[in-house]
């Protein structure tokens, strides 16, 4: 097997080794590399530019319907809107302090545009980027202006945002650092960008080590996994205060359908049994430890 350089930092062959052994979706000859220069894991051959297109254009909604366990329906925008509500609640906790009424926002990656519209109703005025076909001209249908990308976006409005938010999308972009530049450029002075990617110090993944884990979380449509460390050299090379806060999505019950069952699913399972209290000091204690599945990142311009 060819032994890469890293796709992130260009350091030597010498130090890159194999973190994800078997890609979710992948090719026999792809592998998850890990860079222990820059920490950064990626994937290794990446997928060609007209492979992407194909992928984002056509396959995207169906490829994570696979992945979703039931704890989210992708199988139509209606559904996926309402089976993201509970998400939209977590992820506004983390926002809502620095919203202010009027403000205009960005979200680049906003699928059934479950945050738009729990941003329209803070009194939010919001725009959304997709590539993907397949639920666009449901989050037009509410009124909300989404493009395909950002030239499409930037030919129609003149316009710079108080908040750019993107959730799940930094891990699939081939060059980030770029991305997050572009992004920059949209932004008013003293303005955010809030994103979260997944932890690669998930704990199924350093604590607790559950095979069948380990042949599901690695996924061909991320170019990059993160963790504390090779996050904070991506935004090092940005010229903007940041800072990292650890997130938890995935609660005791889904941790123990993976252990019992080896499947996603599960969340909330065990929820009248374990109630609120121990379900949110079981994710402080994994935060505490950075052991984890997500990553909030504050990025202030
Ligand atoms: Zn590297």
């Amino acid at each position: 097997m060819e032994q890469p350089k890293c796709r992130f930092c260009g350091s030597e062959p010498s130090h890159q080794s194999i973190k994800g052994e078997y890609v979710f979706g992948g090719k026999p000859e792809q592998r998850f590399w890990k860079c222990n220069v820059c920490q950064i894991i990626y994937l290794f051959p990446p997928p060609s530019k007209e492979e992407e297109l194909e992928f984002y254009k056509k396959e995207f909604e169906k490829y994570m319907e696979t992945r979703s366990g039931g704890d989210k329906d992708w199988s139509s925008p209606e559904k996926h809107f309402d089976s993201n509500q509970n998400e939209a609640r977590r992820r506004m906790a983390f926002l809502e302090p620095y919203l202010k009424k009027g403000q205009k926002a960005l979200e680049i990656g906003c699928s059934s545009g479950f945050m738009l519209s729990a941003l329209r109703d803070k009194g939010i005025d919001v725009f959304g980027i997709d590539p993907s076909e397949g639920f666009i001209e449901y989050v037009r249908s509410k009124g909300i202006y989404v493009y395909k990308n950002l030239e499409e976006l930037k030919a129609n409005h003149d316009i710079q945002f108080d908040l750019i938010i993107h959730y799940y999308v930094l891990e699939h972009i081939r060059n980030p650092v770029d991305f997050i530049k572009q992004c920059m450029k949209l932004l008013k002075s003293e303005s955010k960008m809030v994103f979260e990617v997944p932890c690669a110090t998930d704990p199924l993944v350093e604590l607790y080590h559950v095979p069948a884990f380990d042949k599901f979380y690695w996924s061909v449509a991320h170019h990059w996994y993160f963790n504390r460390e090779s996050l904070t050299v991506v935004l090092k090379k940005v010229d903007s205060k940041f800072a990292l806060y650890p997130e938890q999505r995935y609660d005791l019950s889904n941790h123990i359908r993976w252990m019992q069952q080896g499947k996603p699913g599960g969340l909330g399972h065990y929820h009248r049994i374990f109630g609120d209290e121990l379900d949110r000091l079981y994710k402080q204690k994994l935060k505490e430890h950075w052991l984890c599945d997500t990553i909030i990142a504050l990025v202030e311009i």
